[in-house]
């Protein structure tokens, strides 16, 4: 069903993906962007679709209304439409960077060996997947793989890796970030679930110390409140090679963004990752707090919040919006034209 409401309004916009097929390195004109966003926001503003997350108690009682757009391009432009001022807890997309921190610290083989980069096939937080392969053959981005990726920060106490997280992000959003506590309390108080896959996968040997600590610190980082503004710098600077648009700062090493963006592609939109690939060609990530990032390498990263989210967990409006307004400026990397 929700596939079918997604591919109708893809279709409508298939004779876009060529007439707006755009060349990498070819910059974006503002004209267009603007009319893509202004039209994505109109288009859903009233749509009534899907409900907030409410399996952490918090998430439930935000604002359901909240709905904003920004895109941000490798020239630093930043446009927006609707609500970017408001913010959410970032959830399950803080597992981009928290990857991204450790594949800089380490390298991306520390992640392909300790927990794979691989679809499970199974829920974002299943135990099953766990047990499947005793903690390998899977991704950073579910929570066995994130939690585990949390743990191999480095850091002679939790202030120095929480404190290393929460500016790793900050370079990426351009601007101080900071904890929602009402978010971090009541998903502190509820994430038996999480503890029980750090358990896990300290068991079979990926989590080396500290299992508890290790979902402490993922628990707090998901806590982290952010706008559409932020989320868009954040996916703009994967978008330009890891180096922030707007601030200039290299805020990640150029080599990694590759294998980042690969597993974002991989397993970003939890069960319905491969429709979404399928659709938008975009690496992307959700949260359950509302907010998606998309990455169109070399020339945009975008982001949409809004909290009500679909059965598979995604942000319902921000799917249709990017999908839209990536399509009308020909974003999919995929989509090419035979050369002359
Ligand atoms: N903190 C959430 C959890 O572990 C993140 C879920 C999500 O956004 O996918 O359940």
């Amino acid at each position: 069903m929700k596939f079918q409401l997604l591919t109708k309004g893809v279709l409508l916009l298939a004779a876009c993906v060529f007439a707006a097929s755009l060349q990498a390195g070819e910059r974006l004109a503002k004209a267009d962007v603007e009319a893509a966003l202004a039209a994505a926001y109109a288009k859903y503003k009233d749509l009534q679709e899907g409900a907030n997350a409410d399996y952490i108690p918090a998430l439930a009682k935000v604002d359901s209304n909240i709905y904003g757009i920004a895109l941000v391009t490798p020239e630093g432009e930043v446009y927006t439409a609707g609500d970017v001022k408001s913010e959410v807890s970032i959830q399950s997309i803080s597992k981009v960077f928290t990857m991204a921190l450790v594949m800089d610290e380490k390298d991306p083989e520390a992640i392909f060996n300790n927990m794979g980069v691989d679809a499970t096939g199974q829920v974002f937080n299943s135990i099953v997947a766990v047990e499947q392969y005793k903690g390998a053959e899977m991704n950073p981005l579910v929570n066995a793989g994130a939690i585990t990726a949390t743990s191999m920060v480095a850091g002679n106490s939790r202030e120095d890796i929480w404190n290393k997280i929460l500016s790793y992000y900050a370079a990426f959003a351009g601007r101080e970030l900071s904890v929602n506590q009402e978010v971090f309390k009541s998903e502190a108080a509820t994430n038996q679930r999480n503890q029980a896959i750090a358990k896990l996968m300290y068991a079979y040997g990926h989590i080396k110390d500290n299992p508890d600590q290790a979902t402490d610190i993922y628990t707090e980082q998901c806590s982290v409140n952010v706008n559409a503004r932020d989320l868009a710098a954040m996916a703009a600077t994967l978008a330009n090679g890891g180096r922030n648009p707007i601030t200039g700062k290299q805020v990640m090493r150029n080599e990694n963004v590759a294998e980042v963006l690969a597993v974002m592609a991989t397993a970003g939109l939890y069960d319905d990752s491969g429709k979404w690939l399928f659709l938008t060609g975009l690496p992307a990530k959700s949260g359950v707090g509302g907010g998606i990032i998309a990455v169109s390498p070399g020339r945009f990263g975008i982001a949409v919040i809004s909290p009500p989210l679909d059965a598979a967990g995604n942000s319902v409006r921000a799917q249709k919006a990017i999908a839209d307004i990536s399509n009308a400026l020909g974003g999919n990397p995929y989509a090419v034209t035979p050369a002359k």
